[in-house]
């Protein structure tokens, strides 16, 4: 249930958005979510989406996630839900947004994925990073810029969560050295690529359906990025259809080597799980420790 300290915060903001008087008569819960509590509101006879946590666990976690959702929604690739609100009060914060009424993917569901993500790729920028920090899942995530992506990837994303990591004993040193040799070579490892508009946590989870049957693109972690991070993403728990990867190579062909990359990429994911969840994830990272460092 919503929190009685947010019931007039939340109605008020429906009144501004919808322009409508009405009251918050029933808040159907929705789960699926990792951090948030969620729910879908009706108000004056349409149906707005909720997210709520405490305002001190996670600050501007919402603004971030607003932010994002405005940098991918500006480049009119992809569908993105609308923010309506965000708003922190003493003790919550919230965010508002478009309900997503959901549905079964039509035909070319997938065709169409896979080029609208190629789109999003296309947009690009001067630097790795962006020009706010943000979270993935529940952790911190920085977005200081970098001017090539082995810089990013290895300041900005792998050894602040290696360090985390060793410091809470979910890695012993000798992951650690494996990690500092693996710096060296990431350059040579990845082909240069621009800067890449990213969702920037690309799984399962965090695309909905719509009642067009076309994909929409939720919870990102958002930075101009290497576009492999993206793409291996999809891959880590199972993998999006076959279609999807035809289609996105047709409209934005991937460097030779790709595939192989993939475990690379995902090390950072993986990293996040291994911090968040527990040592179930260290094996995956020991395999590819091995497979990248001799
Ligand atoms: P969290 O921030 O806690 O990870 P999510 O953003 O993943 O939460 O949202 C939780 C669930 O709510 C999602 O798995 C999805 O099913 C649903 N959801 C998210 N955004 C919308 C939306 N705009 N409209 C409808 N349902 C949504």
């Amino acid at each position: 249930m919503i929190p009685l300290s947010l019931i007039k915060h939340i109605e008020s903001a429906l009144t501004e958005i919808s322009g409508l008087a009405d009251r918050v008569r029933s808040c159907e819960s929705i789960g699926g979510g990792s951090i948030n509590t969620a729910c879908r509101i009706e108000w004056a006879g349409d149906y707005y989406f909720l997210k709520w946590n405490s305002a001190s666990k996670f600050p501007k976690m919402f603004a971030n996630e607003a932010e994002g959702l405005h940098q991918l929604k500006e480049s009119n690739s992809i569908t993105i839900p609308e923010v309506f609100k965000v708003e922190e009060t003493r003790t919550e914060a919230f965010i508002m947004m478009e309900f997503i009424h959901q549905s079964s993917p039509n035909r070319t569901f997938w065709e169409t994925f896979g080029m609208q993500l190629a789109e999003l790729h296309r947009n690009t920028s001067s630097h790795f990073g962006n020009i706010h920090d943000n979270y993935i899942g529940s952790l911190p995530q920085s977005n200081a810029t970098h001017e090539n992506w082995s810089d990013f990837f290895v300041l900005e994303r792998l050894s602040p969560l290696v360090k985390l990591a060793r410091d809470n004993q979910r890695i012993a040193s000798v992951h650690a050295l494996q990690f500092d040799k693996l710096y060296t070579k990431i350059e040579s490892l990845f082909p240069p690529e621009k800067p890449a508009l990213l969702h920037g946590d690309l799984w399962s989870g965090n695309f909905l359906i719509n009642e067009k049957g076309l994909p929409v693109l939720i919870d990102p972690a958002v930075y101009y990025g290497h576009r492999e991070m993206d793409i291996a993403m999809t891959k880590l728990f199972g993998g999006f259809e076959t279609g999807f990867y035809e289609s996105y190579k047709r409209y934005y062909e991937l460097e030779k080597g790709w595939e192989k990359r993939i475990d690379l990429c995902n090390l950072y994911p993986l990293l996040v799980h291994l911090n968040l969840f527990g040592s179930s994830y260290l094996y995956d990272i020991e395999r590819t420790l091995r497979y990248f460092v001799q």
